[in-house]
């Protein structure tokens, strides 16, 4: 009997570590989940910043051609000067190439600020494609270090497992399907501790003395009146 009760109680150790391997085990791919999310949000600096460059190009290429109107509007302005016989009118165009004059300098310092926006914006996407780069090879050995993780989780189950099989054999089948029945109920505590108040270690309640007795003199499983729970008496 103290064979049997110990086997039970070296067969709970075994079943309560297999589970929390378990419960480990299935952390981990949510774990990779959210590492690769992280990432992914990282990425999303660098595509804002292209987002930023493409529209700077955009706007500088539509100031480029309105350039090229002023431009033109003002050539052709000019070769008008030669043609125009009144002051009047020969006054009235020059005020027109003046003032295209100052719309062609204002829209010159657009473009050039343009030009140094988009020089901005590429270092700031060269920084964060080598901040990435480096993250992604973070990120990498994260993934490969919890793989690790996992598969010696999953030979300590398996070592365990096979532990556990080699005890359920020497405990006779009656008592073994009555440690499974208990474990299943009680959400894995089935064998449980007499303490020394004489009470149930797993429900604690205050057991009867010729209970505490019985459990002592090992002659039968007993259990728990109150939780059902096997019993069993450390020693002093
Ligand atoms: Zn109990």
């Amino acid at each position: 009997m103290n064979q049997e009760i110990e086997a039970l109680i070296e067969l709970q150790k075994l079943d309560i570590s297999i589970d929390g391997l378990k419960n480990k085990a299935k952390e981990i791919p949510l774990c990779i989940e959210k590492t690769k999310t992280d990432f992914a949000t990282k990425n999303t600096n660098l595509e804002n910043l292209k987002q930023e460059l493409s529209e700077v190009q955009l706007d500088k290429k539509q100031k480029e051609l309105d350039l090229h109107t002023k431009e033109e509007e003002r050539k052709k302005h000019q070769s008008e000067l030669n043609k125009v016989k009144k002051n009047d009118q020969y006054f009235a165009l020059q005020n027109e190439i003046n003032q295209l004059g100052k719309d062609i300098s204002v829209i010159e310092d657009g473009i050039l600020n343009m030009m140094d926006a988009a020089e901005n914006v590429n270092t700031k996407i060269k920084q964060e494609q080598e901040v990435l780069k480096q993250e992604e090879g973070k990120l990498g050995q994260e993934i490969d270090r919890l793989n690790g993780e996992l598969a010696a989780i999953n030979n300590s189950i398996t070592a365990q497992e096979a532990q556990r099989r080699e005890i359920a054999a020497k405990i006779p089948p009656d008592s073994l399907h009555l440690y499974e029945r208990i474990r299943k109920s009680k959400k894995g505590l089935a064998v449980a501790e007499v303490k020394k108040n004489n009470s149930c270690g797993g429900c604690h309640m205050t057991l009867p003395p010729q209970v505490v007795n019985e459990v002592r003199k090992l002659e039968r499983l007993v259990v728990c009146e109150s939780c059902s729970r096997i019993l069993f008496w450390k020693g002093e």
